[in-house]
């Protein structure tokens, strides 16, 4: 009896040494005069409550931490105390202002009616998990902001295009791969110049790229090229994308289809200087041509020549065969001259059967050959087939001072000369 005595003694020691030296906190309890008075604590607990055992001892929770019942301490302890069962509960308290600690607390109720509380500080441990969790929200969210911009750019027709700083492409919405009929694994890691279209000048390019490494937006209309080859107009702006130090990231281009609207505005413009029946400039055109011509001369001295012609005894045809085939020998006749003279030449119809031509470049003798040449061909072929006519010419080399009148009413005259002198020839102004 006596030995086993002894060695029980010895365990409780060896008990409370460990208890003592656990990492865990410990706060031993007993229930008294409606409070909870402390009885132990070990080291650990001194530590973090920042306090000698000594002072606590046969303290009440009350006294020594009145706010114990502001977080529920209190009342937790208490429910052990009465039906005995075991809790575990975490308690979340500031010990100042700023402070919060959090603690991860187990309870149970000791054979000899005491309360043993185990507990683990967890502030450090929270504000962590806190911080991660917020991290995560914000990650979140910002998956969320991505994925929904993601969507929108796959539900707009425009064609969006994301490269790195030396254009290679990223990312491609599904408008891309409709329009460029290539496949998303064809674009990606290709550089954009896969759907250059030839064109453009390389300084187009050059401009391009120096707009945009520059770190300024661009905008302009472009001619790509789809993978079967077929042109488009696009609408493209390109907009760079800087880090946090302020250097460019990536490029974000996009482009809309604009190739209905370009022809229409090309059809608009080719209506607007183009005469409807002959597919030639119209008198509009022509005017501008010269405005142009003088001006140039104005600054760089170059000579340039106006050829005048009108068909001869028109009135004939249209009596005799008709307005119709009156206009289809207009036509034929346009079409004639147009394949006889130089790319650099503007020729147009001036009104009614009279046309013009602007000589570029080109002095009197020079047009006069231009013209002799031109009247022989006009003599000499079959217009619509069938028909014989022959024109009157006139010629004027533009002269210094001249206005834009002046010089059509010379070459007007020059015109009415010819005719005067019996039709199919030219008259130099
Ligand atoms: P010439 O110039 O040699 O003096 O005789 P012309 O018979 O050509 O006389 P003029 O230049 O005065 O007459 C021009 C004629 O051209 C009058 C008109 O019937 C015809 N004409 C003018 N515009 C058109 C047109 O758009 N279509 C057709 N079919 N005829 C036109
Ligand atoms: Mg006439
Ligand atoms: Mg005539």
């Amino acid at each position: 009896m006596k030995k086993k005595k002894f060695k029980m003694q010895n365990v409780n020691k060896s008990i409370t040494i460990a208890i003592d030296e656990l990492p865990d906190n410990v706060v031993v309890y007993k229930f008294q005069e409606d409070d909870f008075i402390f009885v132990y604590m070990n080291k650990n607990a001194e530590k973090t409550e920042n306090v000698a055992k000594d002072e606590l001892i046969g303290k009440k929770l009350a006294e020594a931490f009145p706010e114990a019942k502001d977080f529920g301490l209190f009342d937790i302890l208490l429910k052990v105390y009465e039906d005995g069962k075991p809790r575990e509960f975490d308690t979340r308290f500031y010990t100042d202002e700023k402070m919060k600690c959090w603690r991860y607390n187990s309870v149970r109720k000791l054979s000899s009616d005491e309360l043993i509380v185990f507990y683990k500080d967890m502030t450090k441990c929270k504000q962590l998990e806190d911080k991660l969790h917020l991290l995560d929200k914000e990650t979140a969210q910002e998956r969320k902001k991505i994925q929904l911009l993601a969507k929108a750019l796959e539900q707009t027709d425009d064609m969006v295009f994301i490269t790195d700083v030396n254009g290679i492409i990223e990312y491609v919405n599904d408008s891309v791969l409709v329009k460029t009929g290539y496949e998303r694994s064809e674009l990606i890691g290709n550089k954009t110049n896969i759907l250059k279209s030839g064109k453009h000048t390389d300084t187009f390019y050059k401009e391009l790229w120096e707009t945009i490494l520059s770190g300024k937006n661009y905008n302009s209309i472009i001619i790509d090229k789809t993978k079967d080859k077929r042109l488009y107009y696009a609408d493209l702006k390109i907009t760079p994308l800087f880090d946090e130090n302020e250097t460019i990231q990536n490029f974000v281009a996009t482009s809309t289809d604009v190739t209905s609207r370009i022809k229409v505005e090309e059809k608009l413009k080719k209506l607007a200087t183009t005469d409807s029946l002959t597919q030639i400039y119209n008198r509009y055109e022509i005017d501008n041509a010269i405005k142009m011509k003088i001006a140039r001369y104005r600054r760089y001295k170059e000579t340039f020549c106006l050829l005048m012609f009108d068909i001869d005894h028109f009135k004939s045809v249209n009596d005799t065969y008709g307005h119709d085939a009156g206009d289809r020998v207009l036509k034929a006749l346009s079409h004639l001259v147009s394949n006889h003279i130089r790319t650099t030449d503007i020729f147009g119809r001036w009104g009614g059967e009279e046309f013009m031509i602007l000589l570029e470049n080109t002095k009197t003798e020079e047009a006069f050959v231009i013209a002799e040449k031109l009247r022989k061909i006009v003599e000499t072929s079959l217009i619509d087939g069938k028909y014989t006519i022959t024109v009157s010419m006139g010629v004027a080399q533009y002269e210094e001072m001249e206005s834009r009148e002046e010089l059509v009413k010379r070459v007007d005259k020059a015109l009415y000369k010819a005719k005067e002198k019996g039709r199919n020839q030219i008259v130099v102004a």
